[in-house]
């Protein structure tokens, strides 16, 4: 419950929608429960004779009458005054007036709760992507990404299903129940006593049945579960499932998982079918036991009951199943929400690791080096995936890392825009240490041109000028000519307004790799990471991308790791980096000289 209400309370700005809502929900109750017992009224005028006449003289002679006998005699009062028939006209009029205001009322709770609701939702929503977003970049590379999406969309659907509904219900099933038993006691307190202790025998042997029918239908979900897997992995194998020919062995191991999916369905199925004949058959057997004692009492001449009274009575008794019903699905599902409201919460604890340092300053103007001294850093603990790396870079230079894959160039490379913090020594920036710049300015300062080029699915102008919504057409274009872009994109069907497609899978890699530099070159900043740029493109693409790369470096200082040893023949110095640390350094041709790691590289990639 206390889990229940801290999902609710991320509606907080729209909690007065809420509570008026629940105002027309209380109203609501008492209308449709006053229609509801309008019906003895009702009787009365219809039926009133013998007994029933006797029993009303009675109640007028008694000093102290129930509230039901009151009524009884208001009633009679006014058909001695009025004729039946006017009263008969009022009582008409008095249900009609009655029953709108119910259904009003019922209106405008939903009209109120459901913006209530939706904003819980909502906030739940925006509050995981803003954590999403400040969460740093160990937490995307790590294991849990899988869970990730499960966590921002299956969850929160989850919840979003278990708070739509129910917090009427909470609210609403509880109150119908009080009040309409309160109705019943005041017609008959001894039928009520009655009522109440066959109710929950019958009551229990439903919700036994009910659980075991929740049991099948969960494993029935597994194995559809199981089945989809099946398929997604067919799908996804298929290169390999043909080569291997084994379309018949996916074939058995689907079918064989969808005998039992269906098999099981059919068994639920007549489970599911035979509870509500046995419900209804409960319930009926309660009704008459009702129907049995509650004649008894009025046969009997006890004066406890009026027929019309006792006609009221199981009438209302009739609607104090459905919020018993209602009450209960609405406990399950909430329970249900609250697991995966758990895990959101969960979530939303994951720290942020890579935080701002109060004070943090403004960066000023890149003017002279970046400096590495003696960092060391590791993903686990156990690992180390840099140790001691010392190095230097200058204004204006073009720095190489290459070495084996796996030897730590690309942890190297994502320090410095602080993805990770190294775990011991510091990266400085003339000087300063990047941890006390302000994170918004460091990565504002450096451009990032990746291996897969990344692109997102919008157009080509705001992919170049990405997250600048006032983006400077002229600026854009010039981009792109320096990127070997402009060309392309102009023969696009759109051009600069055509929309790339998811990733931008429409376009070659080549091209996608040129988007990419135009969007550094758009961007402009002094500082560049280009993380094997160049590596996953054919000889051809490759002549314009590096061409293209060759610009975006011109007066820019760059930090490259490359593949290919031939796109970094005249950087000012290489570094050779090897299990966590750098083996050699130089340039091209004191490398070559040394004869060590960087010639054997060398010399296997220029054999051909
Ligand atoms: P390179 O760029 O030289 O190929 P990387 O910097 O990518 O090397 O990787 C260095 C080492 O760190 C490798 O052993 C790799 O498995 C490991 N590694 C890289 N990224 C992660 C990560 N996000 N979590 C854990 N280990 C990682």
């Amino acid at each position: 419950m206390k889990l229940y209400l801290r999902i609710l309370a991320y509606g907080k700005p729209f909690m007065h929608y809420g509570f008026l809502g629940l105002a027309c929900l209380v109203v609501y109750n008492i209308f449709s429960i006053f229609s509801i017992a309008l019906v003895i009224p009702f009787l009365q005028i219809l039926f009133q004779q013998g007994d029933a006449a006797a029993m009303i003289d009675a109640a007028r002679a008694s000093s102290d009458p129930t509230l039901l006998e009151q009524g009884y005699i208001l009633v009679a009062d006014m058909i001695l005054e009025q004729g039946k028939m006017q009263v008969l006209i009022y009582l008409c009029a008095l249900l009609g007036i009655s029953i709108t205001l119910k259904s009003l009322a019922r209106y405008l709770t939903s009209y109120f709760v459901s913006p209530f609701e939706q904003s819980v939702i909502h906030h739940m929503r925006t509050r995981l992507f803003d954590h999403l977003s400040i969460l740093s970049m160990s937490f995307f590379t790590g294991k849990r990404k899988g869970s990730i999406i499960n966590v921002l969309v299956t969850d929160v659907q989850i919840v979003q299903e278990s708070v739509i509904g129910t917090v009427q219900n909470m609210v609403s099933d509880p109150i119908q129940m009080v009040l309409i038993l309160a109705s019943l006691f005041i017609i008959s307190w001894k039928l009520t006593l009655f009522t109440l202790v066959v109710l929950p025998v019958t009551g229990l042997f439903i919700s036994l049945m009910s659980k075991s029918l929740k049991k099948r239908a969960r494993a029935g979900q597994e194995r559809l579960g199981i089945l989809i897997g099946i398929l997604d992995e067919f799908i996804a194998g298929i290169r390999i499932v043909k080569a291997f020919g084994t379309e018949r062995f996916e074939r058995n191991r689907y079918e064989e998982m969808n005998t039992q999916y269906r098999e099981l369905v059919v068994s639920l199925k007549r489970r599911s079918d035979i509870a509500s004949p046995l419900t209804e058959v409960l319930s009926v057997g309660v009704i008459i036991s009702i129907l049995l004692f509650g004649g008894s009492l009025i046969i009997s001449g006890s004066k406890e009951l009026l027929p019309s009274a006792f006609i009221g009575f199981v009438a209302l008794f009739g609607s104090f199943i459905q919020p018993i019903k209602t009450f209960t699905s609405a406990i399950t599902r909430m329970q249900r929400g609250v697991a995966s409201f758990q895990r959101i919460e969960e979530f939303l604890q994951i720290p942020e690791d890579v935080k701002e340092r109060p004070g943090a300053v403004a960066m000023p103007e890149f003017k002279d080096k970046i400096c590495y001294e003696e960092v060391s850093f590791s993903y686990d603990p156990e690992e180390p995936v840099l140790q001691s790396i010392n190095l230097e870079i200058r204004k204006g230079q073009k720095i190489a890392l290459v070495g084996p894959s796996g030897g730590g160039k690309s942890t190297l490379a994502d320090l410095l825009p602080r993805y990770y913090d190294p775990v011991g020594g510091r990266i400085t920036i003339d000087g300063v240490d990047v941890r006390d710049l302000k994170v918004t300015d460091l990565r504002g300062s450096i451009g990032v041109v990746t291996q897969e080029g990344i692109l997102f699915n919008d157009t080509v102008l705001a992919n170049i000028a990405y997250g600048d919504t006032n983006a400077d057409i002229a600026r854009v274009q010039e981009a792109a000519r320096i990127a070997y872009a402009h060309d392309f994109i102009v023969q696009m069907p759109d051009g600069y307004q055509t929309v790339i497609g998811e990733r931008g899978t429409k376009l070659s890699g080549g091209q996608r790799q040129r988007l990419s530099i135009a969007r550094a070159i758009y961007k402009n900043a002094p500082i560049l990471i280009l993380d094997e740029a160049t590596s996953a493109l054919d000889s051809e693409s490759e002549r314009l991308v590096q061409a293209a790369l060759e610009k975006l470096m011109e007066g820019r200082t760059s930090l490259v790791i490359a593949h290919r040893l031939s796109t970094i023949l005249d950087a000012d110095q290489i570094f050779v980096v090897e299990g966590g640390h750098i083996k050699e350094h130089g340039t091209h041709t004191e490398l070559l000289a040394q004869n060590g790691l960087y010639r054997s590289l060398h010399d296997i990639q220029f054999r051909d």
